[in-house]
């Protein structure tokens, strides 16, 4: 039988963050899921709603001004599998950003599996604001 998946090392876009997810893959756990984000997520929960957390991305896009990463607090792998009034709190916490930080974001939502380019299968969302520079997502 195959072992669960929770992460995928060859997504990881800097060698340091390959390593890390190498280090989880060993654990066989979720870092995403509640009873273990704080392990491994360096950049603290800035925000807590009823169906997602929030914290800066521990790994930015290349040129983002602000890279927010938004986990739901229940293990899904699909965008399908989260519920309607989680997903009406994700355009929230959408809205929120904007307001907060006076500036447009961009929501990016992929399908969580290796071959989409999904570095953790625990579904998760990207809320981006660019700088400058066109923002980079992948190298
Ligand atoms: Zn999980």
């Amino acid at each position: 039988m195959r072992t669960k998946r929770y992460v995928f090392p060859e997504n990881g876009r800097t060698p340091e963050y390959r390593t890390q997810l190498e280090e989880i893959l060993s654990t066989g756990l979720c870092p995403f899921c509640p009873e273990n984000l704080a392990r491994w997520k360096r950049e603290p929960v800035i925000l807590e709603r009823e169906h997602w957390r929030i914290a800066h991305n521990d790994h930015p896009y290349t040129n983002a001004l602000f890279h927010l990463v938004l986990i739901p607090r229940k293990h899904v792998e699909t965008a399908r599998e989260l519920s309607p009034e989680a997903k009406l709190e994700l355009f929230d916490i959408k809205d929120w950003a904007e307001e907060t930080c006076k500036m447009p974001f961009t929501l990016i939502m992929r399908p969580s599996s290796k071959e989409s380019g999904a570095s953790v299968a625990h579904t998760h969302a990207h809320l981006v604001a660019a700088g400058a520079e066109p923002v980079i997502t992948r190298i």
